[in-house]
């Protein structure tokens, strides 16, 4: 493992300079509009360690839209508030579908793969707005708390954009209810969903906001507990097998990490122990994973031996 941070500066800013061009092999994501106009060649990673140190390279403290990265904390969130009572509302085994999928759902009566989906990231929406009574509030509070950074803010443009064009996690939402698997009205959920994927966070803010999967459940710099050691193992493990959509398997495959990506372009890895890589680059591979991100995470987990499978 890297132990020398200095070292690690400056081979970011080497495979970011290795990585530059390759922005056009991927295209940024326009199903949501405000997405589209963000510059594919924005391009930023970062490691912050358990023991607090911080490399970073390129524009890894421009804050970028998390999405389906803020489906790990609601997980967390939703995990802490109803216990194993999660489980009996959504699975945790991969999908081998596309993150928005719909039919699955059906076939399966409403209980949907895993967390990290779209329609189980809708259920566990439903919990926290059914268990908060301001939840969009919780979430915002509990993202700034993580990474003790009172600046963190969510992106009404990207909300409104969402907003608009949301039919299909309303499709999925609806689907679920009418298997009673919601207990909110669908607009609260919806709305409460769309506000934490528009949350806006640097690389480096999302790195440090993470470093408790990488410890246990305990954030380095409080010693506070964000969750117990159990619950952060079963988060890594369903990142490990879910979170980089349907490109989980070859990800787990050639890579070894726990990871979740987001159709912002940014992709988080938990180095268990160690600590977390955030990398951000908006264009996106076929299956919705940034181009970049990932093979900025496959060389430092190559170059440094992090896989977790080793
Ligand atoms: N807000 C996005 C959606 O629901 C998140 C998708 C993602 O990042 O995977 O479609």
């Amino acid at each position: 493992m890297i132990k020398d941070i200095s070292n690690l500066q400056t081979k970011l800013q080497t495979l970011l300079t290795t990585q530059k061009s390759l922005y056009t092999q991927g295209r940024v994501a326009d199903y949501i509009p405000a997405l589209a106009e963000v510059s594919a060649e924005k391009m930023g990673v970062c490691v912050t360690t358990i023991d607090g140190k911080t490399a970073g390279a390129g524009d890894y403290q421009v804050p970028f839209s998390i999405q389906s990265i803020s489906k790990v904390f609601g997980l967390v969130m939703a995990m802490n508030r109803i216990g194993d009572d999660l489980w009996q509302r959504v699975n945790m085994e991969p999908s081998g579908q596309p993150f928005n999928s719909i039919i699955q759902l059906e076939w399966e009566k409403g209980i949907p793969r895993n967390p990290v989906i779209n329609a189980g990231a809708l259920l566990v929406a439903d919990v926290l707005t059914s268990h908060f009574s301001a939840s969009k509030l919780a979430f915002l509070s509990f993202m700034r708390t993580l990474a003790h950074d009172e600046a963190i803010y969510i992106d009404n443009y990207v909300y409104q954009s969402e907003l608009a064009h949301g039919n299909r996690n309303a499709a999925l939402a609806y689907l679920m209810k009418s298997f009673d698997n919601i207990e909110s009205e669908i607009p609260d959920v919806l709305s409460h969903y769309f506000t934490q994927c528009s949350i806006a966070m640097s690389c480096e803010q999302l790195a440090n906001s993470l470093l408790f999967l990488a410890n246990k459940g305990i954030d380095p710099v409080t010693n506070q507990a964000i969750c117990t050691p159990r619950d952060a193992h079963r988060v890594n493990a369903i990142l490990s097998t879910s979170g980089m959509y349907d490109q989980s398997g070859q990800f787990a495959f050639s890579i070894g990490l726990p990871a979740k990506s987001g159709v912002g372009g940014g992709v988080i890895a938990i180095v268990p122990n160690y600590g977390v890589i955030c990398t951000w680059s908006p264009p996106l591979n076929s299956f919705g994973n940034s181009v970049i991100g990932t093979n900025l995470v496959a060389s430092l987990a190559e170059e440094l031996g992090l896989s977790i499978y080793h």
